[in-house]
Parts: structure tokens; sequence; C-alpha cells
């Protein structure tokens, strides 16, 4: 059994995300500032401990005068002393003890020292507690050996009360700032995930719009380059597939239109024939022909179209040249601008390109038609060719009908006419400039339109120049 995959909305993903991220990158922060701060603050503290020890021992200087011990003196000295955490004896040159902390301030020693270990463990449960003591010898004014003096005190790193107060006010002033840069990551995560996520649901939503056949465009600006990017590309499906429906909705309308025009025709001359109405002569026949006929080429034109939508990339490629296909295409047109006495003129070069020689024959056939239909009568039309960097270009210029401005976008599209009107003289489907783009674009090459109401129509088609010889 295929196991379900749990989804998250992206939302909540990327708040996850972020927070998660945030919070972690906030602990090694805090953990490295605090490790390093604690180790530098215990060599600081362990400085100033042994400078205490020295300053100690520079005010034991003169403790024996006139050939007697100071007790006063080192009383004063050593009570000052144990409330730093420091202790003091004084020995005579026999190691024989003059004076001493532990014996003369019993309960102040132990009361001191017991503090300085509850304060110092509170921070360092492992802290082992152990003393050790430093000997300064002791000389008379003469210089000469008169005994030392202990100094003893804690081995390891021990604190005094105000360095546990401060200690403990940078572990407060640690907390608080890990707090609130916390505090402040989920909210910026918060936000950041609802920025990112907000035009990207609103974007889901309206393409599950799109896909029910509303075409609704995104009205949202993101500050992110890609989502806005994706916003763009929505709206233009969306105005491609609205565009795309209504020239949809209009074929069906058209096609129903182009084909019941000649079926009415045709069965309204049956009727009246079959009634009697109408005597079956060679005209009435004539007429009902000629609207069989503009069905077939209707029908022919919808064949056409399919064949290519399922024909796509197939190409058939071989080296032809060039003039020869054009001038096919003119003389096989030939009748029809002489119909209305178009005046066709070209100017080909001489060249062999590398293509599907019935497919650029189809457009040519299209474009030439095209020129045809929509110059009038005495027009002109003037094909030439050139070459430019890529292609090799193929330009067929009429003095027709123009194209109006706004029309010009829509041309390639299928089933469009710029004239709906559809009269029977220039009844197209509008799929004529549509296979051509389709069939230029197999080749990787292009159809450029430039036109002018009431001047004419030029359209260029751009060749690849593969395998080229002039
Ligand atoms: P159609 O079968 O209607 O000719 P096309 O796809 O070939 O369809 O052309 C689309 C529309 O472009 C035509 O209906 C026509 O209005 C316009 N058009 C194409 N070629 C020309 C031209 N040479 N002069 C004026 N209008 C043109």
């Amino acid at each position: 059994m295929a196991s379900k995959l749990k989804t998250l909305s992206l939302n909540k993903k990327i708040t996850y995300a972020f927070t998660f991220m945030m919070t972690l990158a906030i602990i090694i922060i805090t953990v490295v500032v605090d490790n390093t701060f604690k180790v530098e603050f215990d060599r600081y503290i362990d400085n100033s401990n042994k400078k205490k020890t020295e300053e100690l021992n520079k005010e034991l200087h003169d403790i024996y005068l006139n050939g007697k011990w100071d007790i006063e003196k080192i009383k004063e000295i050593a009570n000052d002393a144990i409330i730093k955490g420091v202790a003091v004896e004084i020995y005579d040159k026999n190691d024989k003890l003059v004076w001493s902390m532990y014996v003369d301030a019993q309960t102040s020693v132990s009361y001191n020292l017991e503090h300085i270990k509850k304060n110092t463990k509170s921070i360092d449960h492992y802290w082992d507690g152990v003393l050790e003591d430093h000997k300064y010898k002791v000389y008379d004014e003469n210089g000469e050996y008169i005994g030392y003096k202990k100094i003893i005190h804690y081995s390891s790193t021990y604190y005094m009360e105000n360095d546990i107060e401060f200690l403990n006010k940078i572990n407060n002033f640690m907390i608080v700032f890990s707090i609130f840069a916390i505090g402040s990551m989920i909210l910026i995560s918060i936000f950041t995930a609802k920025s990112i996520s907000k035009p990207i649901v609103e974007v889901s939503e309206i393409s599950k719009s799109i896909s029910k056949g509303m075409f609704r465009n995104v009205n949202y600006k993101s500050d992110i380059r890609e989502v806005n990017e994706l916003i763009g590309s929505i709206n233009s499906l969306a105005s491609d597939l609205n565009e795309q429906e209504v020239l949809r909705k209009r074929l069906t309308t058209d096609i129903a239109h182009e084909l019941r025009t000649p079926i009415t025709s045709v069965q309204g001359h049956l009727d009246a024939i079959i009634d009697g109405i109408w005597e079956p002569t060679p005209e009435r026949l004539k007429s009902i022909n000629e609207e069989v006929a503009r069905l077939s080429k209707l029908i022919g034109e919808l064949q056409q179209l399919a064949r290519y939508d399922s024909d796509r990339s197939k190409l058939n490629k071989s080296e032809v040249y060039l003039k020869d296909i054009i001038q096919n295409v003119i003389y096989n047109f030939e009748t029809k601008a002489l119909e209305k006495n178009i005046k066709i003129s070209f100017d080909i070069q001489n060249v062999w390109l590398y293509l599907d020689k019935n497919k650029i024959s189809q457009v040519l056939i299209n474009v030439l038609s095209n020129a045809i239909k929509y110059t009038n009568e005495n027009g002109e039309i003037f094909i030439k060719t050139y070459l430019e960097d890529r292609f090799a270009c193929i330009s067929i210029k009429d003095t027709g009908i123009g194209i109006p401005e706004p029309d010009l976008h829509y041309i390639f599209e299928r089933f469009y006419r710029v004239d709906k009107s559809r009269n029977k003289e220039t009844g197209g489907l509008g799929v004529g400039l549509t296979i051509c783009r389709s069939i230029l674009d197999e080749h990787k090459g292009d159809i450029i339109v430039n036109s002018e109401v009431g001047k004419g129509t030029e359209v260029i088609i751009k060749l690849p120049k593969e395998k080229y010889i002039i």
C-alpha cells in the first residue's frame, strides 16, 4: 500500500523551517558567546585573585620591627584579607607558628571560606574547593631572615559575592536576549512566510478557478521576483485561455453559420424543385452546385487544419530551390489574379534551402491567396526575396485593403477573421495564417505582417538558412 505523503500548508512549512533555523542559530550563538565569556571571565578572576595575593604580600612587608612581630598590624591586614577569601599565617624561622587567622578568628575564616565555597559551587557544581598556600620570606630591617608568611586561598577559580552578581546579571541578560531574539524571529518568520505564501495561495486559487473556466487575473504585486513572474505567467495564461475561449465560441457560431447558409440555400432550391415550383434548369442546378462546392471548400479547410494539428513536427526536409517553389505557386494563381486584373511581379534570388517543400508551398499558397483575396481589382502584388543574418526572407506585398492595427495581433489566431461578415467572395475560415505560423515554427522560421488600412499589406516569411547555397 502506498504511504500517504503528509502535506503542510506553505505558510506553516516556511514558518516552521524559519523558526527552527533561527532558534538553532540563536541557541548556538548564545552557547558560544556564553562559553567564551565564561572562559574570559574565569581568566580575569584568576588574575585578580593572583593580584590580591601579591598585594597582600606587599602590605605585609614590615611586620617585624625592632626585634618583635607587629601582631596588631598583621591582624588588621589579615582581617581585611579573609573577607576577600585569603587567610594568613605567620611562622618564625624555626617553623613555629607566630600568629594564625585560623587560631585568632576561627569563625570568621570558616564563615568567609564557606560563603565563597557556596557561591562558587552555585556556578560550578563540580568545583573541588581545595585550598593551597604560598610562602613568602620575612626579613628584619637589617636584612636578616626572621620567618615566613603563609597566604592561603582556594586553588581553582573562586568567586566573590560581586562576581556572582555580575555573572547572574550577564546570564539574565543572555536569557532575556534569547527570548527576545527567538520571539522576534518567530514574528519575522510568520511575516516572511505570509508574504511568500499569500501570493502563491492566491495564484493557486486563481488557477483553480481558471480550470473551472473562470478566467480571472491575479491582482497582487509581490516583492519576490519569482513570485511576480509566476503571477505574470498565470495572468497571461488566463488571458490566452480567455482569448481562446472567445475564439472557440465564435468558431462554433461561425461554423454553424457558414454551414447553415449554403445548406439552407441548397435545401430551399431542392424543396422548390421537388414541389414543382421551379424547374430543375441547368442554371438552378449550377447555383445548387456552387453552394455545395462552397460547403466542400469549408470542410476542406477544416480538414486541413485538423491535419496540421495532428501532423506537427513531421517535417520532410530536402534541398529545394526557392525560386522553383515560389514560381510554381505564382503560376497556379495567375488565373485568379487575372480575374481581378491584379499584376504580380517578382524579384527572386537563386537560393537553395533545406526545408519541407510541400509545407512551405502551403505557406506561400495561403499568403498569396490572401494577397489576391484582399486586394481590389487592378491592384498589384510584389514578391521579392532577400537574405538576412540567419534567414532567407520572402516578402509578399500587396496594395490591398490592409489590416487594422488592433486586428494585427490576432490574425495568427485560428478562426480569426478581420471581416466578420464573411461574404462569399472572401469566405475563408480564418485558419490560413494559423497554419502558416505553425509550419514556420516547425522550421524555426518566422512570419511577420506589416499593414496599413487602405494602403496594403506586406507578409514576410523568414526561412532559416540551414544548409543554404547561393
Ligand atoms: P482567411 O481564411 O480568413 O483568409 P487567414 O488566417 O488567412 O484567414 O487570415 C486571417 C485574417 O487576416 C483574414 O480574415 C483577413 O482579414 C486578414 N488578412 C490576411 N491577409 C491579408 C491581406 N493580405 N490583406 C488584408 N487582410 C488580410
